[in-house]
């Protein structure tokens, strides 16, 4: 890696300042433990970062009078694993986030970063050296995808963790832009372009996640990695179930680690249904469907189509049985 390279730092203590700040050009910076890596590596010149770390309220975890989590972007990860609201109402998302990276990692990073983290590829998380002698690649300064040769698109992979987890359990984001405030569905955070993955506007901050109460429904969130200590998923699953009797009355599923974005698979055809082989079966062939594993981790492609499938039926068995 090489040294850091020159920019300035503001670090502002209000949203308002922050968001001029975003407007005027600067690149958010959280805990930085994936964006410092990264401009080791050469990946971004930024003039400007914003650090968001010492925004008054930033890192607040409430719960309001309808028993809606709010969670600051700039909560850690390690705050969220440990926080006994989170872990007895939203287990999924608390289990989600202590299983990113290492325990280091988590002290620093937010769940703003890992929401908002970049994607990966073997052909892109390398040194400027490496990178040069392939000529570089379609995400950042060349024009070739070597994934997917002759695509107009990058095929770079989503690897965070926690998004998936939200997504089941239908949370939202506020984002803050010189225009005011938005929220939309945590899901339409994402687009599945590896080059352009997230829906932010120039100069807009996440600054909270909301999640509904999951009242009725049980979650759960399953990734395998290279190394069980630290490591990005290669492949990731996040479950919400409600079952009735005999019958799902509710199922949700996502994907993390396959695509270039953190994906629904719609399930639809489940509800209503007992959870049997045959549901199984289907459940397989919608997850297969949605998933897009290609050559972007160290981990062969048969490994990580595989291992997803089964880890998707699994977590759905584990939630079904009670365990
Ligand atoms: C060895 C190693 C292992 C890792 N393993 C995992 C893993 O298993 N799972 C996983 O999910 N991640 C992993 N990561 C990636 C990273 O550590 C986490 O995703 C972390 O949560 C990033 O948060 P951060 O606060 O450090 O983000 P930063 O590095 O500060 O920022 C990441 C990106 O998000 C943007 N950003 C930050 N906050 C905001 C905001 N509020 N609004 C808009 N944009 C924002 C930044 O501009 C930057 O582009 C790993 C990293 C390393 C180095």
């Amino acid at each position: 890696m090489n040294i850091l390279p020159d920019f300035r730092t503001l670090r502002p203590a209000s949203l308002n300042d922050a968001v001029a700040a975003l407007a005027a050009g600067g690149e958010p910076l959280a805990g930085g433990t994936d964006l410092l890596p990264n401009l080791r590596r050469g990946l971004g010149k930024p003039e400007t970062l914003v650090d968001l770390t010492g925004i008054t309220g930033f890192a607040a975890v409430s719960v309001g009078a309808d028993g809606t989590l709010r969670i600051g972007a700039g909560a850690t990860l390690e705050a969220i694993a440990e926080d006994a609201r989170i872990v007895e109402s939203w287990p999924a998302v608390a289990h989600a986030a202590s299983l990113v990276a290492g325990p280091s990692h988590r002290a620093a990073a937010t769940l703003g970063g890992n929401l908002c983290q970049d994607t990966r590829c073997v052909f892109y998380n390398q040194s400027e050296w490496w990178r040069s002698g392939n000529g570089f690649c379609l995400k950042y300064e060349g024009d070739k995808c070597h994934v997917v040769v002759k695509s107009d698109r990058c095929y770079a992979t989503y690897h965070g963790d926690v998004a998936p987890a939200l997504m089941v359990l239908n949370a939202s984001v506020e984002i803050v832009g010189s225009k005011g405030v938005r929220q939309i569905a945590i899901a339409d955070l994402f687009r599945e372009s590896g080059a352009e993955h997230l829906s932010l506007e120039a100069g807009e901050v996440l600054a909270a996640v909301l999640v509904p109460p999951a009242t009725g429904w049980v979650a759960a969130y399953s990734k395998v990695r290279v190394r069980d200590a630290i490591d990005f998923p290669l492949a990731g699953v996040a479950v919400a179930m409600k079952r009735d009797g005999n019958v799902i009355a509710g199922l949700r599923l996502a994907i993390t680690g396959t695509n270039s974005a953190p994906l629904m698979v719609p399930t639809d055809a489940l509800w209503g249904r007992p959870w049997n082989d045959e549901a199984a079966e289907a459940l397989t062939q919608a997850v297969r469907k949605v998933s897009n594993v290609l050559k972007t981790t160290v981990a062969g492609v048969k490994y990580r189509r595989r291992v997803l499938l089964a880890v998707a039926r699994k977590q759905v068995d584990d939630l079904w049985s009670g365990k």
